[in-house]
């Protein structure tokens, strides 16, 4: 997070800008690639170079047709892999200029469109993005009854900026997307070589994504938590320290309200369930109480996470703010991950700057987000994880204090009094005190 992002965003529309006047000879689509979501679909278009565009919407049927200026007509669309419901077919059309390439995609319904320039990385050339986004989409809950889950803890893996918007910047010039991006990947490595933990990238090279596409990114991922890795900037060069970030609770409540906006109907979001309620009303009602729940599940979740991590980082650095903050961000906003964005310190401070340019400090700092991550999912595994399963599993143990009886043991335990007997090979009901008692699974 920063104060730049407004800042940012202009940049990138001035480089957008630049980029459109910048073309002399022809240009080449290579490949284009599809990539859907529950509501929205990316298209990837990479050109041989900086290639300007313009674009409009036709109505009945839904079309949306985009100019490539100075571009040959040499791509051939029935190679592109479309697994989008949004798209029906992509295809040439006669453009207005003989230079230009005409693309038209036929959408099966209207959707709002926004396409960009991104500038060329380490990573890959020169691309045009199109962004299409259905703003009734299917519901995510297809069945709230059961839920889909994989074995491993999944972490959704946030590095802040990227591409043309480079954060903040400090007084060296070091780039905070590329902070960002280090300790990310360090933490992917960490959160990877430990058995039933899973890391995702939202973003594993230095290209852009917008602040809403990231928790929409969890939600399809199924996250257990989203982790979103900044580094802070000020004014003044004074301040100094890391500090953790949840979702404020007024930013939940109008989230929630926009979801139930979004769903047409409450039954889609209830599943099964639906059938049983059947009225409207009631279905309403039941809608908004559950995402109520995981709302305030995902933010308790997110709070408990965020005191760890505090405690975790404050052996490495000084702390900004010593307990959770809360914020009215757009990244922490999956209503069922639990969500925190971590600022790792400031690079306005000429220190921390200083000190993020320093591998052996961002993984002191991947450490410690790591080693708080895994004591929250030990604690509270989500049901159905290898790690519950492991709890689970665990023999139990019991020191025997002054004043207990074995049956009072046994029913602390919610275990059978015969059951306790055996498995301890004991007769009567005497217990020594200090004696350690298994108690059995069952
Ligand atoms: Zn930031």
């Amino acid at each position: 997070m920063n104060k730049n992002v407004v800042a940012c965003k202009v940049v990138s529309l001035l480089l957008t800008f630049i980029v459109s006047f910048n073309s002399y000879a022809q240009s080449s689509i290579s490949d284009i690639r599809v990539s859907p979501s529950n509501d929205s679909t990316r298209i990837v278009v990479d050109v041989s170079k900086q290639t300007n565009f313009s674009y409009f919407s036709l109505q009945s049927p839904s079309r949306l047709v985009i100019d490539f200026k100075e571009t040959d007509r040499k791509f051939r669309f029935n190679s592109v892999n479309n697994s989008s419901n949004l798209i029906k077919k992509m295809r040439h059309s006669t453009p207005k200029l003989a230079s230009d390439m005409r693309m038209v995609i036929e959408l099966n319904k209207a959707v709002t469109t926004q396409i960009f320039s991104l500038q060329p990385s380490a990573d890959f050339g020169h691309r045009i993005v199109i962004d299409l986004t259905d703003p009734n989409p299917p519901s995510v809950v297809t069945n709230a009854a059961a839920p889909k889950r994989d074995k491993d803890i999944v972490v959704v893996i946030d590095a802040g900026h990227g591409g043309v918007d480079p954060g903040s910047i400090g007084p060296k010039g070091t780039y905070e997307k590329n902070i960002t991006l280090s300790i990310s990947k360090m933490l992917e490595k960490q959160i990877n070589d430990e058995p039933g933990l899973r890391a995702v990238m939202t973003r594993t090279g230095d290209y852009y994504i917008s602040p809403n596409d990231r928790p929409d990114f969890a939600t399809r991922e199924n996250a257990d938590l989203l982790v979103s890795i900044h580094a802070d900037a000020f004014t003044t060069p004074q301040p100094r320290g890391g500090s953790v970030w949840v979702l404020s609770k007024g930013r939940a409540d109008s989230e929630l309200g926009r979801l139930l906006e979004r769903t047409e109907r409450t039954s889609e979001l209830l599943g099964s369930a639906a059938d049983v309620i059947g009225d409207r009303d009631t279905e309403r009602y039941f809608a908004e109480t559950i995402f109520n729940m995981s709302m305030d599940l995902s933010r308790a979740s997110s709070y408990d996470i965020s005191n760890k991590v505090i405690k975790e980082m404050k052996k490495v650095t000084k702390m900004h703010k010593k307990i959770p903050q809360s914020a009215s961000l757009a990244v922490l906003t999956a209503p069922e991950t639990p969500s925190i964005l971590v600022e790792v310190g400031f690079i306005s401070n000429p220190q921390e700057e200083k000190n993020l340019n320093w591998q052996a400090y961002r993984q002191q700092l991947a450490d410690s987000l790591f080693k708080s991550i895994k004591l929250f999912f030990r604690n509270a595994p989500p049901e159905g994880t290898l790690w519950a399963q492991e709890r689970d599993n665990q023999p139990r143990t019991h020191k025997v204090r002054s004043g207990e009886s074995l049956s009072v043991i046994a029913k602390r335990y919610s275990v059978d009094l015969g059951k306790l007997r055996e498995a301890n090979n004991i007769r009567g009901d005497l217990v020594r005190i200090g004696q350690v008692l298994a108690i059995p699974s069952y």
